[in-house]
């Protein structure tokens, strides 16, 4: 499908600034109508064959540049229960972006004047998101020491104690980063995400971006989920049982007993550029605007620094000498 503007036919895209709808040709606001196609291989304004996978859910043609989705990857089985929208525009990020180069103190100072900007869009990554009530047991033994002195004597009392726990946590949407091209370590640097902020899927708000389904199904990545959970659980336990010096468990038993589970999309920024021959990627959390990415490093400038820091230990170093030949 494609949105598509009443009034001049051009192609309208989801505006992150205010939330609104905005005609990208004649930038009318809110004149979507949507335009569904045969087939999902050609684009439905100027008929040239689209490059998707499997797993794409939302695209750009590469000829015209027009954003369409993907019908059969939006509904059932493919299609997101959620979403947290793009909050930052295209603009808005490339400023945030601007601001981390400049305030990197190594980067090369010709960075900003002679990198070549190959890709810039907005991604919305898949996620699964496990929730679960949990029932947790802990049997065991806890110590506790008492030591005082008589005389040359040293003396320690050791009590030991049956020590029992039961406690119920609910665990409400545990993500876990369901794309297999996005990088997981990329993805544990752009959370957190506001998850307050999930809202129910709507396809408006793919329009203007890049997307896919996600790329394996909810059993093969619950195992992360389930480590996630277990890891708060030992933590939840372990606030309960302070003042011991030791514990021993006889018995620890987590159960989680499922209770949804959802597909949701996490919006990110991508920025693809070009330096020197090597590509750079970067990424901003199209949501909270935390920005991610490794920059060129300037040996000049890192030179720079250490002969400064040098310079200074030797001043200090003369006024110290100063110091003790007035004394
Ligand atoms: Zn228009
Ligand atoms: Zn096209």
């Amino acid at each position: 499908m494609q949105f598509k503007c009443a009034n001049c036919g051009g192609n309208v895209v989801y505006d992150p600034s205010d939330g609104h709808m905005k005609c990208m040709s004649c930038q009318s606001v809110d004149t979507e109508e949507v335009v569904t196609q045969e087939d999902s291989y050609s684009c439905p304004s100027c008929g040239a064959k689209l490059e998707i996978n499997d797993f794409t859910s939302a695209t750009k043609c590469g000829y015209c540049g027009a954003y369409l989705i993907i019908d059969e990857k939006i509904t059932y089985p493919y299609g997101p229960d959620l979403l947290i929208p793009f909050r930052f525009s295209k603009e808005q990020a490339t400023e945030l972006l601007r601001k981390s180069f400049k305030d990197k103190l190594f980067c090369p100072n010709d960075f900003l004047s002679e990198r070549t900007l190959e890709n810039l869009e907005g991604d919305y990554i898949p996620f699964w998101m496990y929730s679960y009530d949990t029932h947790a047991v802990w049997d065991g033994t806890g110590e506790k020491r008492r030591s005082w002195r008589q005389g040359d004597t040293e003396y320690t009392e050791i009590s030991t104690y049956h020590v029992h726990r039961e406690i119920d946590i609910d665990f409400n949407q545990v993500p876990v980063d369901a794309s297999i091209a996005m990088p997981d370590a990329v993805m544990d640097l752009m959370e957190p995400y506001e998850y307050k902020d999930l809202t129910k899927f709507e396809p408006k708000y793919m329009s203007g971006y890049i997307a896919e389904t996600y790329n394996q199904p909810p059993d093969a990545l619950e195992a992360r989920a389930k480590s996630k959970i277990d890891l708060d659980t030992e933590q939840w336990l372990a606030s309960t049982m302070s003042g011991y010096s030791a514990l021993k468990p006889m018995q620890k038993v987590f159960d989680h007993k499922p209770t949804a589970r959802e597909f949701a999309m996490m919006p990110v920024w991508r920025y693809v550029y070009r330096y020197r021959n090597k590509q750079y990627e970067y990424y901003i959390n199209g949501q909270t605007g935390k920005v991610y990415g490794k920059l060129p490093k300037s040996t000049t400038k890192i030179w720079f620094s250490t002969t400064t820091l040098f310079v200074a230990l030797v001043l200090l170093l003369k006024a110290l000498q100063f110091l003790v030949e007035v004394f």
